[in-house]
Formats: structure tokens, C-alpha cells, sequence
């Protein structure tokens, strides 16, 4: 069994948009996936479906053999704990500092301060950022406050990292920093969703690309390159 399945999933928004046309794919734990194409194709609509975020219209998403449109409303934090998100625009708290943004995390989850402090300065040092947890967002790169948002993604370990257009605001320097923390993330058994238009970023990983087009999944590669036609 696959760690996530979406069967036949079609995705229409209230205004009547098909952002998703019967979608079928299954990606194992311990994959890394790229998600490519380009804007307005499905990509994020997609990733939604998977951390519950949003709910197919029609057909199933399973994770862990699991139907997500059955999981009580009540439950649903504490089934969006199997995943950890980073976005284009990092949201990161202002008002705390490096060390806050990722400790904050764990604080939710009910851990002790001692756990926290030790937890939190692990996962910045594997980031590279822990001389810089006191920090606040402003006062450290865009490079930088990606890295930290991937060490609060990852620190209460989530079984699937989901990260969409994690580079989009990145120079092509900090954009490669990123992509080798995800590669690094998904080498501790992480599974690892990765939406992108960027073609530099897809090429070099040569992992698993899905390519999508008009909401549907019009390719599907085991080591692919970011090929639009053909
Ligand atoms: P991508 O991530 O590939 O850029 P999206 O999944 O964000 O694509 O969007 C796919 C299409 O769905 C776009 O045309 C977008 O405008 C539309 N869309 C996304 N979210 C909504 C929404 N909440 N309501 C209506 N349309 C939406």
C-alpha cells in the first residue's frame, strides 16, 4: 500500500472553476516528487487535497489507507500533523524571533521547555542557522528565513514534508541551499511533496517528476527533467 492515493480527484472551487480534472496518482513513503507546471495548473490545489487543507469535489484522497474526507473535523490537527509546509512567502512570525518561530511549533505540541530548547537548537544547526536564533525575520535573508521556515516544517518530524514554490522568492544561490535541505529532509525517510516552476531546481534532483496542465497530471517520470512538450 501506498503512503498517499488520490483516486479520480476533480477539484471545483465555489466560483465553478475545475482546478482539478480526475487526478490519479500514488506516491510511496520516502519519495521525493516534484510537482511541475506551469502557473494555474493544479499544483497547489493538488497539495491541498493531500494535507486536508482543501477537499476533492469528487473522487478519494487515502493517506495511510486512510479515506481524509472521513477524519472528523475535530481531529483534523491532529491528522495535519503528518505534515510539515513551506511556502514562497516563508510566514514567519514577525514579532518572534528565529528561535520562537520554531520553538512555537512544539509548544502546540505540548512538549517541556527543556525538550524545546534542545529539540529547537538541533534542527537550526542542521539548517545552519542556529548563530542566528535570536534573530528576528527582518533582520535575516530571504535565504535565511526559508531555512528556518524548513526546520519549524520538519521539527516534530513529520512523516510527509510539503513544500510549494519553496524557491519562488529565492536567488538561484539560497534557491540551492533550499533543494539540498530537501534532500537532506527526505534522506532521514521523509517524504518529500516539492510543487515548482522552477526547471534549474527540478533538473538537478532527478527524482520523480509529475507534470500537470490544466488541473490534469499529463506526465509522470521516475528520474524526470522539467520537459513541457514531447
Ligand atoms: P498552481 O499551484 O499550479 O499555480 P493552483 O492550484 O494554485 O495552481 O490553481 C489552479 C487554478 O485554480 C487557478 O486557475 C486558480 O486561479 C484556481 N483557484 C485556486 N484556488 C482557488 C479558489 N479558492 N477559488 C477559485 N479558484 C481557485
Amino acid at each position: 500500500m501506498k503512503l498517499i492515493n488520490l483516486e479520480n480527484v476533480s477539484k471545483e472551487y465555489i466560483d465553478g472553476f475545475i482546478a482539478l480534472n480526475d487526478v490519479t496518482c500514488a506516491i510511496d513513503q520516502g519519495e521525493f516528487v516534484s510537482l511541475v507546471g506551469s502557473s494555474g495548473a493544479g499544483k497547489s490545489t493538488l497539495l491541498k487535497m493531500i494535507y486536508a487543507d482543501e477537499f476533492p469535489s469528487d473522487g478519494t484522497v487515502y493517506f495511510g489507507g486512510r479515506d481524509i474526507s472521513e477524519i472528523k473535523r475535530k481531529v483534523l490537527p491532529h491528522f495535519r500533523r503528518n505534515f510539515g509546509t513551506v511556502f514562497q512567502d516563508f510566514k514567519l512570525l514577525q514579532q518572534k524571533t528565529v528561535f520562537e518561530n520554531v520553538a512555537y511549533t512544539l509548544e502546540v505540541h505540548g512538549k517541556s521547555d527543556a525538550q524545546i530548547y534542545d529539540e529547537v537548537h538541533n534542527i537550526l544547526k542542521i539548517v545552519g542557522m542556529d548563530d542566528k536564533s535570536d534573530k528576528y525575520p527582518h533582520q535575516i535573508s530571504g535565504g535565511e528565513q526559508q531555512r528556518v521556515s524548513l526546520a519549524r516544517a520538519v521539527i516534530h518530524r513529520p512523516r510527509v514534508l510539503i513544500a510549494d514554490e519553496p524557491t519562488g522568492n529565492l536567488d538561484p544561490i539560497s534557491a540551492l541551499s533550499i533543494v539540498k535541505l530537501l534532500l537532506k529532509v527526505n534522506s532521514f525517510g521523509t517524504t518529500v511533496i516539492l510543487a515548482t516552476h522552477d526547471k534549474s531546481v527540478v533538473d538537478k534532483l532527478s527524482r520523480r517528476v509529475i507534470l500537470m496542465d490544466k488541473g490534469r497530471i499529463v506526465r509522470d517520470d521516475a528520474h524526470g527533467k522539467y520537459i513541457i512538450s514531447g
